[in-house]
């Protein structure tokens, strides 16, 4: 498969998608923000296995930054981006600002439920963004499936959410973190880090983990404002939320409960970097 074709409107888009549709084809949707890393191609690859075709699309979406978050700074290496994708993906799909929002544009998708808390409430408007965004792309897409990281947990509950509700016909397929050597999750921000940086930020999986495992054996207020503490210990400037919520309703939660599945997220800062991580907390 030679470097993938690239589409910038909806009517390009939408022109390949459904040539692929009439033969036949199955089509699925990475949808990304670009400086694309291992843990994107993954996401390609998943796209590969559940359909026959692969559409990423590469959007620095404004609305989903704060005016004090990093949208103007936020890396962009289109070139780059599509020449990682040769042999993976069939399509990418760039639209520029105006296509995707051009004057007069009025509409939020605002989601409740999974949204509220933890990245909802560090980041008041970044979901609405994050929903608006999504429901754009997947109607302008009209793709089989599309793929999401588990990376952003929280965010992967907000879109099966909100494609429930608004009955957008394509599948949404979470896909397991991708992480380096060490265990940190892969992120395009990371690239914001020092050296040091680095070493504090590969703590955080670890610490998380044994987090996770402190909550089968300790109260969970005890155990998570002992985790609270091991992060600072670590080298982390705060942490923004150390939480045990449901996994799917991202309702907190204050013990394990007979049919709740218990997920575990953070966010911690590191100078000017939030980093996020998840993992799954087994019941004893
Ligand atoms: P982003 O470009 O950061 O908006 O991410 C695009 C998609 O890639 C989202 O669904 C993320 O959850 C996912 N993603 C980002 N980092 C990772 C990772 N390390 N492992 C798996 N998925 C990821």
């Amino acid at each position: 498969m030679p470097l993938p074709d690239l589409a910038a409107t909806v009517p390009a888009l939408r022109t390949r998608v459904a040539a692929w549709r009439d033969a036949g084809e199955r089509v699925a949707l990475v949808p990304t923000m670009g400086a694309l890393h291992d843990g994107h191609l993954a996401l390609v690859r998943r796209a590969r296995e559940v359909a026959d075709r692969a559409v990423v699309s590469i959007f620095v979406n404004p609305k989903q930054f704060a005016a004090s978050e990093d949208f103007g700074s936020y890396p962009r290496v289109a070139e780059r981006d599509r020449v990682r994708l040769d042999g993976l993906a069939d399509l990418v799909y760039a639209p520029g600002l105006q296509d995707m929002y051009p004057p007069g544009f009025a509409t939020t998708v605002s989601v409740a439920g999974p949204s509220a808390g933890l990245e909802g409430s560090a980041r008041p408007t970044h979901f609405d963004g994050v929903a608006t965004v999504v429901t754009k792309l997947l109607l302008q897409a009209g793709a089989d499936h599309a793929i999401f990281g588990e990376k952003d947990w929280q965010q992967l509950q907000v879109v099966r959410r909100l494609v429930a509700d608004l009955d957008i016909p394509t599948a949404i397929v979470g896909h397991p973190t991708v992480r380096d050597g060490h265990g940190l999750a892969l992120s395009s921000r990371n690239a914001y880090l020092s050296e040091a940086e680095f070493a504090v930020a590969r703590r955080l999986n670890v610490l998380l983990g044994e987090i996770a495992g402190s909550l089968a054996r300790d109260p969970w207020s005890t155990a998570l404002a002992a985790g609270a503490r091991s992060l600072l210990a670590a080298g982390f400037a705060g942490v923004d939320y150390l939480s045990a919520v449901d996994a799917e309703t991202l309702a907190p939660l204050a013990a394990f409960a007979p049919g709740r599945t218990v997920r575990l997220l953070a966010a911690a800062r590191i100078g000017s970097v939030r980093l996020l991580d998840n993992l799954a907390v087994e019941s004893p």
